[in-house]
Formats: structure tokens, C-alpha cells, sequence
């Protein structure tokens, strides 16, 4: 057990609805002061055994709950999350140090939400049912089995539950494996799980370090789901290990998206929303981190731009003001840095930050960059940190070229204030969301996953629950059957 802000977070395993300490564990830092908070299990093969085992124990009588059955027990789930809110936004802020608030007014409710969302579409599923060839026809989802789930440590509980909710709906079991850098909220889910009286074995979890834990857990031929959320070289490897296993994956990987602003926008909201790119300390999938601006409104939109970057506070993500938390770990922000110096010596511009804030730790001034070329390779690579880069076009079909030329293709954001260019735009940028005069706003229900290396898969609705279901084509003769 751990103490984190006066509350006690489990720093064990939790397998067949046990807890179970780890005859080794590695610590956990807090971003905000570097303090050690907790130390966890580091689970090994013989860890991941066990909780396989557990989840193929406990999968038949999941599986024969049927999607009304498994959707009563998810909607507890879903009322003890929300009842939980603040213990575990409290826990994840010192975890991995997203703002507070934020996580208290929505990150955490969204995790209720995915529970909900797939408790009601499971139990809403219609089988296709159609005659043809003198036989009746109906495709049946069947639950597939045992479901490894590996999350990334910026959004760590709702991302957990954004993958683990279709997989329970769909009438899997569960193995997550949390991320390293941030592994304590899950540790709460696991415990509400056990409150809202999932049977054991239903939903584990490996605590541990990537390369042991979740390779081993990925490597399991006890699995027949692999869902993975992060970079998308860990999202090779994994890829690897499916195969070796003939075992279907998706992969929810970074992303390089462009926010492409249009001279006939609304500017002052543009630009606010470009500013407001550097929130999480820019470590956001999503988020829009090449500027690409109509050169006709260059400087009007950098004016704008500057000012709201001005309005930024950086500091402790548990105060009000502060808008920019810190970096998650040391050695992410090294990799910030060298991303930085690297585009020192290529001769790209820094036009504001590009160094720590004198307050230190692991905090990093918002960054802005005009490269020397598109090839650059603050252009071309993921930083994940607070750092954007600006190059301006000519006309609309240089802007899509742009926003096109990178391997990622996750999302996209476009700022116009003409319909018809909104649909065409929208159309021609590949990438798995494209966001108008808008972001991060999406329906449940609407597909989600990226193009090139962004991704492989698509989760969100429907295409969540099937990817945790094989899909079965049952045939009975006409007249066969009184
Ligand atoms: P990461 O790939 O280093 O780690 C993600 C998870 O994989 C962690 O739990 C880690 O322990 C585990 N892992 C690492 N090596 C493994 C291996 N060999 N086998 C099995 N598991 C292994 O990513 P990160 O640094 O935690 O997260 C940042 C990345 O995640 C960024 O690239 C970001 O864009 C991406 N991300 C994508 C989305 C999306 O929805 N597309 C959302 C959030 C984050």
C-alpha cells in the first residue's frame, strides 16, 4: 500500500480479484517535485501468468452473461467512478500531473461515461438476420476472450477505461497493464471493479516496466485481444508479438496533426486555440503541434497567438492558475530538450522558448519554432512536449500538401470560416478525425483511431465491440428445424 494526498492506493497486482505484491517493485516519482510516492509491483512472466490464467478462468461465465447481464455490473461500475471523482483525480494529478481541475470537471467523469456508453450499446445490438439461398442467415457477435489492454501514462485512468469498457461489454476479459510513469489510478479502478462486484479474474492488473510486464503480456498465447494505446515504436513491437500469435490488435499511436488556419477564420479564436495547443504541457495525441497559417494573416494571427501564450502560467497542476503543468519525467524531458537542440543545429528558428523556465524542474516554456524546411525534423517527429511549430502557406492546395506530408495522420484541426472549403479541406487531410472550428469534442459512438503511423484499428461504438468479438455467420436451413 501507498499513501498518496492522504489516500491509500493499492501497490499490488490485482489478479483473480486478489491483491498481490510483487517480489520486486520500481518507483514512482511525482512530476511536480520529483518526491518518490509509491513503490509498485514490477510484475514478471510468472505475474502475467497468473492474471491470464485468472482471466481465462473467469471468461465463460462472463461471456454467458450476455450484454444486459455484464451491462448492470458496468453501470455500477460507472456510479462508483463518478462517486470517486476527486480521490482519484487527486491521485492521477500527483501521478502524472494534469491539471487538477481539469481532471476533477471532466478526464475522470469521461471514464464513467465510457462504462455507460458501451454498457447501453452492447445491450443494444441487433443481430442481422436475413433469408437467402433457402436458408436463414444471422450474424452473431461471439465475445473472443481474454483481452490484454496497454495504456499510455498521459491519460492513464480514462484512457484505460475507454479501452477496458468495450472489452468487458463485449464480453472479454481483462489484463491491463498500466503505464509505469503513472500506474496509481488504475490501481483505484481495480478496486472499484471488486466494489462493483465484477466476479474474480474479470478484470486484472500487471503492474510493471514495458519491456517486462506488457511484453510478456502481449507474448501470451492466452490472449485473443491485444488493445494498445502509445508510441508507435512499442506499437511495432506489440504488432510483432500479435502476429507471432495470429492474435488481433489496434493501435492508438502519436500523432503530428496540423491546426491549418484560413485567412476567412474567426482569428482571435483560431489563435486562441493554438495557444491553447500547449495545454498538458503538449502531451497530447491529438493535439494540433504544426501550425499552418494563411500567409495573408501571418502576423495578425501571430499577434494573437503571442498574446494568449503570454497569458500562460506555468506551475503546480493542483493550483487554479496554473495552466501549464509539468513534463512527466526527467528523462522525457531530456527527450524535449534534445528535439530542441537538434533543431538549434539544423538552423530552424526558436521564436520563443525553447529552454526551462527558471523555476526548473520539470517544467518547459512553451515553444514555438519556425523550421528552416518541412524536412526538419521538429516537423517530421512526435515531440510530446509544449513545443509548435509555424510555417505559412499560400493557398488551400498547398495547406492539405502540409498538412499531408507527415507519416502520422491521427487528427487534424482546420480553422475557416467557408462551408464548402470546411467539407473539402475535411476531405482531402488523412487523418482518423478532422476537427472544423473545433477540437476534441466527439461522440462515443463516432469511430476514432489514426492513418499511417498513427494507428492500426478503429475503437469508439460499434467498432470497439467488434474488434472484442468474433464475428459468426449462423446458417439453418428453411423448413429444417420445428
Ligand atoms: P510507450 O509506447 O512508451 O508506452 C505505452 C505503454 O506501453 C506503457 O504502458 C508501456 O509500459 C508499454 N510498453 C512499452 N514497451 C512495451 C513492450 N515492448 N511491450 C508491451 N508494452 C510495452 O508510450 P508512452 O510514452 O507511455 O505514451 C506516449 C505516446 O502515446 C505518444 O506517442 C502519444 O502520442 C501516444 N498516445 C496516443 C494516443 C492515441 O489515442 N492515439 C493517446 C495517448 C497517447
Amino acid at each position: 500500500m501507498s499513501t498518496v494526498a492522504n489516500i491509500t492506493v493499492p501497490s499490488g497486482h490485482f489478479i483473480g480479484g486478489q491483491r498481490v505484491e510483487g517480489a520486486e517493485t520500481f518507483q514512482v516519482i511525482s512530476p511536480i517535485d520529483q518526491r518518490v510516492i509509491a513503490e509498485v509491483a514490477r510484475g514478471d512472466q510468472s505475474a502475467v501468468d497468473r492474471a491470464v490464467d485468472a482471466a481465462r478462468a473467469a471468461f465463460p461465465e462472463w461471456a454467458a452473461l450476455g450484454p444486459e447481464g455484464r451491462a448492470a455490473q458496468l453501470r455500477r461500475l460507472a456510479e462508483l467512478i463518478d462517486a470517486n471523482i476527486d480521490r482519484i483525480a487527486t491521485v492521477e494529478c500527483l501521478d502524472m500531473a494534469m491539471l487538477e481541475r481539469s481532471l476533477k470537471a471532466r478526464v475522470i467523469a469521461r471514464g464513467a461515461r465510457n462504462f455507460r456508453a458501451y454498457a447501453d450499446l452492447a445491450a443494444s445490438y441487433q443481430e442481422r438476420v436475413w433469408g437467402s439461398n433457402s436458408t436463414q442467415n444471422r450474424v452473431i457477435r461471439m465475445p473472443s476472450g481474454p483481452a490484454a489492454v496497454i495504456t499510455p501514462w498521459n491519460a492513464p485512468f480514462m484512457l484505460s477505461t475507454w479501452k477496458t469498457a468495450p472489452g468487458l461489454a463485449a464480453g472479454c476479459t481483462v489484463i491491463l497493464k498500466p503505464p509505469e510513469w503513472a500506474p496509481l489510478s488504475c490501481s483505484l479502478l481495480a478496486d472499484l471493479t471488486a466494489e462493483a462486484g465484477f466476479p474474480p479474474g474479470v478484470f486484472n492488473v500487471v503492474q510493471g516496466i514495458g519491456e517486462e510486464a506488457g511484453a510478456a503480456l502481449v507474448s501470451s498465447t492466452g490472449v485473443r485481444r491485444i488493445s494498445f494505446t502509445g508510441s508507435p515504436e512499442t506499437g511495432r513491437s506489440i504488432g510483432l508479438a500479435a502476429a507471432a500469435n495470429i492474435v488481433p490488435f489496434t493501435a492508438e499511436l502519436g500523432g503530428k496533426g496540423p491546426l491549418i488556419v484560413f485567412a476567412d477564420s474567426d482569428l482571435d479564436a483560431a489563435a486562441a486555440k493554438a495557444a491553447g495547443q500547449y495545454d498538458d504541457a503538449g502531451q497530447v495525441c491529438l493535439a494540433g503541434t504544426r501550425l499552418l497559417v494563411e500567409e495573408s494573416v501571418r502576423d495578425a494571427f501571430l499577434e494573437r497567438f503571442h498574446a494568449g501564450v503570454d497569458a500562460q502560467v506555468l506551475g503546480d497542476p493542483r493550483d487554479d492558475r496554473t495552466t501549464i503543468s509539468p513534463l512527466i519525467h526527467p528523462d522525457h524531458l531530456a527527450r524535449v530538450e534534445g528535439y530542441i537542440e537538434r533543431a538549434r543545429a539544423n538552423g530552424d528558428t526558436i521564436v520563443r522558448g525553447g529552454r526551462q523556465p527558471e523555476m526548473g524542474g520539470l517544467w518547459y516554456e512553451p515553444t514555438l519554432i519556425e523550421p528552416r524546411s518541412n524536412d526538419s525534423e521538429v516537423v517530421q517527429r512526435e515531440v510530446f512536449g509544449p513545443v509548435l511549430t509555424f510555417q505559412t502557406f499560400r493557398d488551400e492546395r498547398e495547406a492539405v500538401e502540409l498538412a499531408n506530408s507527415t507519416r502520422y495522420g491521427l487528427s487534424a484541426i482546420v480553422y475557416t470560416g467557408t462551408q464548402e472549403r470546411a467539407e473539402r479541406v475535411g476531405r482531402a487531410v488523412r487523418a482518423g478525425t478532422v476537427w472544423v472550428n473545433t477540437f476534441l469534442v466527439r461522440d462515443l459512438t463516432a469511430p476514432f483511431g489514426g492513418v499511417g503511423i498513427s494507428g492500426i484499428g478503429r475503437e469508439g461504438g460499434d467498432y470497439a465491440l467488434d474488434f472484442y468479438s468474433d464475428l459468426k455467420t449462423l446458417q439453418i436451413l428453411d423448413g429444417s428445424t420445428a
